[in-house]
């Protein structure tokens, strides 16, 4: 049958025809019939469709009155709905999307599908969140008892026990790995209640905005400003790189910008890392722009398809958010700000994999907007551009405003530090110091390891193996609220190993965690007041807000953690930075290795005296010659930057030439080895000049989740990247393939 057929001549259905994008990785559009009903249909809406023995929304990207001539006229199916009256997508991130779609292989329905919040790829937003939580106080006898019969329940009650109030049903999955069939027998059996949160209009609305005015701007502020107000005021795209130490008062730039682009009757869009979309920043902005909506991932789908509609209807004239929100679909957009703009989290990890610096770019030239990038520690790509004449322009702020200095960084080498006899060495001698000096002041600590649970693996002294997970490639990592060995990557746990799985003889465990920092630090100073902060007491939304207050009204002296803890933070009273285990970053193989531990140095330190008392830094590390710390510890970005860029260029890695990673995964060894050969071979028979293909070889993680992995490394230029697309692209649309620019 041939559905909303409307009458014919020679079988050629009338009306008109749209090209529709959908999210699949086929990269082509699908052309459906408009029923006449649906008209009058524009681009940029979105429509339901049948597809296969599916329906499907997707994304009206062309409108034509001619039937494409590729496709038999009666193959062609009908469009069962059109979800918008107006267009929701702008041309502009139309083709926005198609851009974004060639340059990460991924369809355009696929970019299109990112594009749109979550609630607008489905027909019916949810308005209410399903959560679960534990109606009783549960002993850790009874927990224990529990494990014995039904280890899944014990492991589902420990959490929600850990949570310590209602738990999104969907994050408890994303915690535990576990299906919703044990919380089902929990609740029969009266343990637990199922209810749902009522979607929270604002999450941000109740905090108390004070429409202030603006600080006198320093004169260096204020050349900045001078210099974006005119690029605004040609009303071209432009770029600016503001290059500005930690604390030097780039918000008021970007918040003077803003206020010149709504005098404009223009709209801004500024994108801040996921984890400094807090009250504070959030205030901030409102307190001088009035209206801002906010977008972040926290967001329910109601209120997300209310805040997109005010966008695109001109109601609301500016957005801040994370990530996604450079997609919002600002009419006459006339600034873009990324905030912190050499943070890893503006790169997507899953398709579409962009990097929301280019695509930030790219809308500005698209829209003919400016675009500024700021931080205290550029990625190197954008500090190449500043100093490259026809790229970035470079804004500088050099000076911290409140009067304030940076912190002084010691670097303790860890490597000649003895443990107590018998004891993990947690703490160095010099940070014990510090901290003991700091609690006796009344001063507050921030302690950073990018390492949670108690310790990270286990090492068989007799033989040298380790302990790991029987489905990834991964130590197995002690936590002790579990007291479990737990894989970060599948979630299996298991009780903790007492002997090696190669020799018999048992086992050590090594390295330092969070949990075993938190240990030590309490034994050390029994009444310091200490909250830690990481994935494993994180589980509820509500508690990162939870504790952050609690240690900025000064209810904690001590506030440990991971990365959560290592940016943006801006907490006066803080006077003492320890970076646990700087070296971290380094061990990856990756030529972005020595920039990233630089970064984190350089960020965690700016939470350290933020005020006239001043701080202090103790950075301890195995390494501690390496050129990346060393640079960190003496605040020396530009020369940092400046060696690392040689370094780059010798090899020929980004920016000066272009990274691609493949990864291919599939269950059976063999197959994903012929999988990877085939591609090599076409990449090998398509390259063309500089070009070199690394590979297929075995990842550092050769399994995951049982599944084999493979991958092959590309580094080529401009023109060799050409030359391979299209073999690119027919591998992006293979299961078990990813294709990544890096
Ligand atoms: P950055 O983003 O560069 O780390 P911020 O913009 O957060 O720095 O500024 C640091 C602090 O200085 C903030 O509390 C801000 O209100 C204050 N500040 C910024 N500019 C001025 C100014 N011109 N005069 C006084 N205080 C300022
Ligand atoms: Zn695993």
């Amino acid at each position: 049958m041939v559905v909303g057929f409307q009458g014919s001549l020679f079988g050629v259905p009338e009306g008109r025809f749209a090209q529709i994008a959908l999210d699949t990785p086929v990269r082509r559009e699908f052309a459906y019939c408009v029923p006449s009903r649906c008209e009058p249909l524009a681009p940029g809406c979105r429509v339901r469709v049948p597809f296969g023995r599916r329906e499907s929304v997707g994304v009206v990207v062309a409108v034509d009155d001619h039937p494409p001539a590729n496709v038999p006229p009666d193959r062609i199916k009908s469009l069962l709905a059109v979800l918008d009256v107006e267009p929701l997508l702008t041309p502009a991130l139309l083709r926005l999307a198609h851009r974004i779609a060639d340059d990460t292989y991924c369809s355009w329905g696929q970019a299109l599908s990112a594009m749109l919040p979550a609630a607008l790829r489905r027909d019916r937003p949810r308005r209410t969140i399903p959560v679960v939580e534990l109606l009783k106080e549960v002993s850790t006898e009874e927990i224990e008892e529990l494990e014995k019969k039904h280890p899944k329940q014990a492991k589902a009650v420990a959490y929600l026990q850990q949570a310590g109030g209602p738990m999104e049903v969907r994050e408890f999955r994303n915690r535990t790995g576990l299906s919703k069939s044990p919380l089902d027998t929990l609740a029969k059996k009266g343990w637990v209640k199922f209810g749902r949160k009522q979607e929270v209009l604002d999450p941000f609305a109740d905090i108390e905005v004070v429409r202030d005015s603006s600080p006198k701007l320093t004169s260096a502020q204020q050349a900045c400003v001078d210099e974006v107000i005119g690029a605004l005021g040609r009303e071209v795209y432009d770029a600016f790189l503001l290059f500005g130490i930690t604390g030097s008062g780039k918000t008021e730039v970007y918040l003077h910008a803003m206020e010149h682009c709504l005098e404009q009757g223009r709209g801004a869009i500024v994108l801040v890392p996921e984890i400094a979309l807090t009250p504070q920043t959030v205030s901030r902005f409102r307190a001088r722009c009035g209206q801002v909506a906010v977008l972040h991932s926290g967001l329910t789908d109601a209120e997300r398809h209310d805040q997109w509609l005010a966008i695109r209807e001109g109601r609301v004239r500016v957005v801040v958010g994370a990530r996604s929100a450079l997609f919002a679909p600002m009419p006459r957009l006339g600034l873009i700000v990324l905030d912190e703009e050499h943070e890893s989290s503006f790169k997507q990890e899953s398709t579409p994999r962009y990097h929301a610096r280019d695509v930030a770019l790219e809308r500005c030239r698209l829209e003919g907007a400016v675009c500024i990038l700021g931080s205290a520690t550029p990625a190197l790509e954008s500090w190449a551009s500043a100093m490259n004449p026809g790229g970035l322009r470079l804004l500088e702020l050099r000076e911290r405003v409140a009067g304030g200095v940076l912190p002084s960084i010691q670097v303790v080498d860890m490597r000649v530090q003895k443990p107590e006899k018998g004891k993990w060495l947690v703490l160095s001698q010099p940070l014990v110091k510090a901290l003991g000096d700091a609690l006796q002041r009344k001063e507050r600590a921030i302690l950073f390891l990018n390492q949670r649970g108690f310790a990270p693996a286990w090492h068989c002294k007799s033989c040298g193996g380790s302990v790991h997970c029987k489905t990834c490639d991964v130590a197995l990592t002690y936590h002790r609220w579990r007291k479990k060995a737990i894989c970060h990557y599948c979630l299996h746990e298991e009780p903790p190993p007492q002997v090696c799985t190669g020799c018999g003889r048992p086992v050590e465990m090594v390295g330092v965690g969070t949990e075993r920092v938190e240990d030590s630090v309490q034994r050390m100073f029994p009444h310091a007041r200490l909250a830690r902060m990481d994935r494993d007491t994180m589980l509820r939304r509500e508690s990162y807000e939870e504790v952050l207050a609690d240690f900025g009204s000064g209810n904690k002296d001590i506030l440990l953690g991971t990365q959560m803890v290592a940016k943006g933070l801006d907490f006066p009273e803080v006077t003492l930075v320890g970076v646990l285990n700087a070296d971290t970053a380094l061990h990856h193989p990756d030529f972005r290795a020595s920039e990233r531990c630089f970064n984190l140095i350089a960020q965690v330190a700016g939470r350290a005296g933020r005020s006239a008392r001043g701080g202090k830094v103790v950075v301890q590390t195995w390494l501690p010659d390496h050129p990346a710390i060393l640079a960190a510890s003496k605040h020396d970005y530009v020369r940092f930057a400046q060696k690392e860029l040689e370094e780059r260029k010798l090899f020929g890695f980004p920016p000066y030439g272009k990274a691609l990673r493949l990864t291919f995964e599939a269950e059976h060894r063999q197959r994903v080895e012929q999988t990877a050969e085939e591609a090599a071979a076409a990449l090998r028979a398509n390259m063309v000049g500089r070009t070199k293909i690394l590979g297929p070889s075995a990842p550092p993680m050769e399994k995951l989740r049982g599944r084999i992995r493979r991958q092959i490394l590309i580094k080529t230029d401009r023109d060799g990247l050409h030359a391979l697309r299209e073999v690119l692209y027919a591998l992006s649309e293979k299961q078990g393939v990813t294709v990544d620019p890096l």
